[in-house]
């Protein structure tokens, strides 16, 4: 029986036959040393296995490479005995019991990979994935878990996880629990000095860790946080959880974020946070990964829980999962009041529709074929990947944004996907050991909102032609309009520019710099890059016999001829070749309000943008 639903108080004080040791004596080294005691066994052999992936994150990391010095050993304590091993396969250990009713198996683990998806310990900090730390143990993950961590609590005081507290801490060290392993690899630990405030909301304990070394204003963040939940429970009609821990990680080149059931890992640049008005960022990432504790972590897709560990869980519904969250982050963060009304159609207009025609590869790809792919594509994007596939996330996003314009026109302002959502949590709450089927949803969403939407619907998810934005915008007032001129160069209030140059115009290439050469890194199909014969890693040398060296000077150059040709030195494998480019206007595509709107249409924009549920 799948479930991930724990709280607090069903853990305390229980007793467990597995438990995971955490000791910390080399943190320095980035080595976490693991001890798993289990206890009961009545088969003669135990398999523990270590994960290959972490729930939320499509990619094969194959955790077991990091494991090393893996010893076993038969009975407990003091009267253990080592005994055999042997692999059966890259991440899955067989230990002989022999008869014995425990084994212990222990191993270190190197952490040294900073992302909100993978362990990062040193001697200032732990953040543990659980799923690149713990073994489960075959046939036994549905049983409660320990997890106790033997940390010097002097320097490391605070310890921030959906993990629940079994007993006080003691001398013994800092016991958490979880009522089964699906619960315990997805409850991640940042334990260190970090700052953590509290918050109560929606009957609920609220806790906001915040590790960084900056200087963060957390009464100000944390203030947000809790308009995020009221925004987001109100949808709901109440948060599912007894207590929800916000893991704010800010460090130099931070990003990304990863969703759990009962907390959230989001990271940051900390240059965002050190200028509110830069902070939106991160105020709309915390509003997507929070808003995913009930799409996807509780309504999912019926591949996405359980989970199988050791290899790819396939899904086609990653739309559902990532590109509904993608709409839902914006649009909430405009509900929370981060952005004004304007600033939210700009938002809609650069960062998803905008983005979206930037992409060659969305003619190249369905968004489910993409999301089924995740594994090898998004996660394992090759230079080439922006003209081979759109991102579920992008798309996915885009489709729900003009769905809920469809439904609200269609039904006269009566629903939106706000209805469909709650429909698809009653469903969940029905019966939450089972996801849903692409089939289900559509008819959810049809349920709830009495629009027809199969068809349409399927034919985005699954077709490469463009989307009719024209034709959904216009229930709601807006249009597409396409700029094919550079537009004029700033003026800095009173002062002139030093030259008079436009933007530059769209070649079809992504430069970078790099040991004092500047690089092709990615060529867009059919553009003029392509046409004139750029590869992926070619060496801009010279542009009309004039040397380049910096992605500035090429800018300023072709931005002066406007769109001349321009004669080009490059370099490939060893040898010069010259070639033409001819740069080109790229129409770009803003959502404009349309002229003179019908009260109709503004009716059904305010519907949309409406503020309070
Ligand atoms: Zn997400």
């Amino acid at each position: 029986m799948y479930s991930i639903e724990q709280r607090d108080e069903q853990l305390r004080g229980t007793q467990a036959k597995i438990t995971y040791e955490l000791s910390f004596d080399r943190a320095a080294q980035h080595l976490v040393t693991v001890l798993i005691r289990v206890e009961g066994i009545s088969t003669p052999e135990v398999v523990a296995v270590m994960p290959s992936w972490s729930p939320g994150s499509y990619k094969i990391r194959d955790y077991a490479g990091w494991q090393g010095n893996v010893r076993a050993f038969k009975g407990a304590g003091a009267s253990r005995i080592p005994t055999t091993t042997s692999w059966r396969d890259k991440a899955s250990l067989v230990v002989a019991a022999d008869g014995a009713t425990s084994v212990e198996i222990e191993y270190v683990v190197y952490a040294h990979e900073r992302t909100v998806r993978t362990s990062h310990v040193n001697r200032f900090h732990a953040f543990l994935m659980l799923t690149s730390i713990c073994m489960y143990v075959e046939g036994r993950t549905q049983e409660i878990h320990h997890v106790l961590l033997k940390h010097d609590r002097s320097a490391w005081p605070s310890v921030s996880s959906a993990l629940s507290l079994v007993r006080e801490p003691n001398t013994d060290g800092h016991l958490l629990g979880a009522l089964n392993y699906d619960i315990l690899a997805d409850s991640p630990i940042e334990l260190g000095d970090h700052i953590v405030t509290t918050f109560t909301e929606a009957g609920a304990l609220h806790e906001v860790a915040v590790a960084t070394n900056f200087d963060v204003d957390t009464t100000w963040l944390t203030a947000q946080v809790q308009q995020i939940v009221k925004v987001e429970t109100a949808v709901f009609g109440g948060a599912p959880y007894d207590r929800y821990v916000f893991i704010i990680q800010a460090y130099p080149g931070a990003g990304g974020g990863l969703e759990h059931a009962r907390s959230s890992v989001n990271a940051v640049d900390p240059s965002q946070l050190t200028d509110k008005t830069k902070a939106i960022g991160l105020l709309s990432l915390l509003c997507h990964e929070y808003f995913h504790l009930w799409n996807v972590k509780r309504i999912r897709p019926r591949e996405l829980g359980p989970f199988d560990y050791t290899r790819e869980n396939y899904t086609t519904m990653l739309w559902l999962a990532e590109g509904l969250t993608s709409y839902y982050d914006d649009l909430f963060a405009y509900r929370c009041g981060f952005t004004t009304t304007k600033e939210y159609l700009e938002t809609v207009s650069k960062e998803h529709i905008g983005r979206l025609f930037a992409v060659p590869g969305r003619e190249a790809m369905s968004t489910r074929d993409s999301s089924f792919l995740a594994w090898l594509k998004l996660y394992m994007q090759s230079p080439d990947g922006n003209n081979r596939f759109p991102s579920y996330y992008l798309k996915g996003g885009v489709i729900f944004l003009l769905l809920d314009a469809y439904i609200i026109d269609h039904s006269d302002g009566r629903y939106s996907m706000d209805d469909a959502l709650r429909e698809m949590w009653k469903r969940y709450l029905a019966d939450p050991t089972k996801g849903m089927s692409e089939e289900e949803c559509f008819a959810i969403i049809e349920q709830a909102t009495r629009v027809q939407i199969r068809e349409r619907l399927k034919t985005w998810l699954e077709g490469t032609t463009e989307l009719p934005y024209d034709e959904i915008l216009a229930g709601v007032g807006l249009a597409l309009q396409y700029e094919d001129k550079p537009s004029e160069p700033a003026t800095f209030g009173e002062k002139r520019p030093f030259a008079n140059v436009p933007q530059a115009p769209y070649t079809g290439w992504t430069l970078a710099e790099s040991n004092g050469k500047l690089v092709i890194r990615s060529v867009d199909d059919g553009s003029p890059a392509a046409i004139a014969g750029f590869g992926i890693d070619d060496e801009l040398v010279a542009i009309d016999d004039r040397r380049v060296v910096t992605t500035a000077q090429v800018d300023h150059y072709l931005a002066s001829r406007r769109e001349k040709g321009a004669r080009v030195t490059a370099h490939c494998d060893g040898r010069l070749y010259n070639t033409t480019i001819n740069p080109i206007l790229r129409r770009i595509p803003k959502v404009i309000e349309i002229e003179k709107p019908s009260p109709r249409q503004l009716e059904m924009r305010e519907r949309w943008l409406r503020r309070e549920i």
